[in-house]
């Protein structure tokens, strides 16, 4: 039954306890969107859940994030 207790516990520690994960494609097909709902001031986690999870654990898709992010500020108060 439980004879690889090990490896079961280190599957759950990359998926992470019960939050989603998306993939680099799935990430940048919302990132848009997730930018969009975060500087209006909605609740950008909720809407696209495993986004932030994604970042935690994705320095190319943060580094895109940030800049888009950077990019639609200066946009918005431009
Ligand atoms: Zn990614």
């Amino acid at each position: 039954m439980s004879d690889t207790p090990e490896r079961d516990a280190s599957i759950r520690r990359v998926l992470g306890p019960d939050e989603p994960e998306l993939g680099c494609e799935e990430c940048f097909d919302e990132l848009d969107r997730y930018v969009e709902l975060e500087l209006a001031g909605a609740r950008a986690d909720e809407e696209v859940p495993g986004m932030r999870a994604h970042f935690e654990g994705c320095p190319a898709c943060r580094e895109d994030y940030l800049s888009l992010r950077a990019l639609v500020e200066s946009d918005a108060s431009g």
